[in-house]
């Protein structure tokens, strides 16, 4: 059963205050989606005057909890409990949603990870609240009171700015990589309040044995990606993209039809509806630079397109173009920077 947080009447609003963030653990550590949650609400928050709250659940949470601190809450709230180790959408919500009944934030931030979606909406509903979606810029009013949530619409063409004004929680989730991660200050003061929750029992569905993660990639991380399109023209065109990756320490990316054509798997995904990245190098190799796509890793440092099509659009975005078939650039590169790394020996 999950029950329903009472819509607030509008002549409550003023009693809804501060910024929550949702800080999502990640194999037991803070995750750089979460950090990033912390940079975003803790521009806010000093905007309008107002603490930045972080929300953590998992197990074991003290250290975290200060880690949490020495990135920049104010208050450090947090849910634990063995049976909370690892994200579980039901009673995570439930938890957020007692939160939310006691605290009444003004603004709730979630990442738009895999988890921070199901999660966002599921709290969303609980709250009566909504939530916009997939965030790429976040501020408040002159006044400190409204969340001005901006995210990309119409296949990524227009930034529309999407305001909550009659319900509280204002609540966004905001894409992964595109707020920065605030200067860590060891020492500083924080409220810290973590709690044994309570969750009542048919909130915890199935029982979990052992949790075996899956192994994923993530590429926001990565100083250098190496990138193939459907110019690869076959699944076993990623193979020369992992050499040369190998080669200069990068992973590989990929645009989306090559994982839904099952090329390589989703984790690999940049764009949109991927992951955005912003490595200090981004190598595209027979990728057209459709919009959904420049997304993802214009914010690269430095950006080289390997493309036949001398006008792909994707040129426009690079600071340095071959103008060659990739079966023959790639490996190219690959053996020039083997050669290099070997006479240095
Ligand atoms: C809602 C929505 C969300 C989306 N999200 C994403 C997303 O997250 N990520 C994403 O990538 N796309 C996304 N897309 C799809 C996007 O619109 C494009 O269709 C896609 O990015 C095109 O992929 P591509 O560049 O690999 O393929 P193409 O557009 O077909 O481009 C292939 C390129 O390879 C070049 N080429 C061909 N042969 C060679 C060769 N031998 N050597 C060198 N170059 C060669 C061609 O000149 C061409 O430029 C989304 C679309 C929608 C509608």
């Amino acid at each position: 059963m999950v029950g329903l947080i009472n819509a607030v009447p509008p002549e409550n609003l003023e009693d809804f205050k501060n910024v929550f963030v949702f800080i999502e653990l990640r194999n037991g550590e803070l995750s750089r989606p979460g950090l990033e949650m912390i940079g975003a609400g803790l521009n806010i928050a000093r905007k309008a005057n107002e603490k930045l709250v972080g929300i953590i659940i998992g197990d074991n949470l003290e250290k975290l909890a200060d880690e949490a601190g020495s990135y920049g809450c104010d208050i450090v709230l947090g849910a634990e409990g063995k049976d909370l180790k690892e994200f579980r959408t039901m009673p995570y919500s439930h938890i957020i949603g007692e939160f939310i009944n006691e605290f009444k934030p003004n603004i709730l931030l979630i990442p738009a990870t895999r988890n921070g979606r199901d999660l966002a909406s599921r709290v969303a509903v609980k709250s009566k609240a909504g939530v916009t979606a997939d965030c790429t810029e976040l501020d408040i009013d002159l006044n400190g009171r409204i969340l001005l949530a901006k995210r990309p619409t119409y296949g990524e063409s227009t930034l529309a700015e999407i305001l909550c004004r009659r319900h509280r929680p204002q609540m966004a989730t905001a894409r992964p990589g595109i707020f920065k991660i605030p200067e860590k200050e060891e020492g500083r003061t924080f409220q810290k309040d973590i709690r044994k929750m309570q969750i009542p029992e048919e909130m915890m569905g199935k029982e979990i044995i052992e949790f075996i993660p899956k192994k994923s990639l993530d590429l926001t991380a990565a100083k250098i990606v190496v990138s193939g399109g459907l110019g690869l023209s076959k699944p076993q065109g990623f193979a020369v993209l992992e050499s040369l990756a190998n080669e200069i320490g990068g992973v590989v990316g990929a645009s989306r039809p090559t994982v839904d054509l099952g090329w390589i798997e989703r984790d690999h995904q940049v764009g949109q509806t991927g992951q955005s990245v912003r490595p200090d190098l981004y190598i595209a190799a027979g990728i057209s630079g459709k919009i959904q796509h420049i997304m993802g890793m214009k914010l690269s440092k430095n950006i080289i397109s390997i493309n036949t099509d001398p006008n792909a659009e994707i040129n426009q975005y690079s600071d340095y173009i071959i103008n060659d078939d990739l079966y023959k650039a790639v490996p190219a590169l690959t053996e020039e920077i083997r050669r290099r790394k070997e006479a240095k020996k």
